[in-house]
């Protein structure tokens, strides 16, 4: 394979990776509740696109909460369940 015939200085390096640099994606303001979103997605905070409700955040949140009582009610059982078996 070929090798280079003189290595690179520091300052040669250095300038190669001032391009190496995360950007921030341009992100749009969302019309309905004004969070930054990204384009082409659906509103991570009120679950609107293009004006038109995609994702029901609030079901979405409730489901959630159910699930974790669900999750904290099994634990219970365990526990209780635990020393007798
Ligand atoms: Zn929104």
């Amino acid at each position: 394979m070929a090798h280079p015939k003189r290595r690179q200085s520091h300052t040669r390096q250095a300038k190669r990776r001032t391009h190496d640099v995360a950007k921030m994606p341009a992100l749009a303001i969302c019309p309905n509740c004004g969070a930054h979103y990204l384009y082409h997605t659906v509103c991570p905070s009120c679950g609107y696109y293009r004006g038109k409700l995609a994702i029901e955040k609030a079901a979405e949140a409730e489901k959630s909460i159910q699930a974790t009582h669900l999750r904290y009610a099994v634990q219970q059982t365990c526990i209780i369940k635990a020393p007798g078996s």
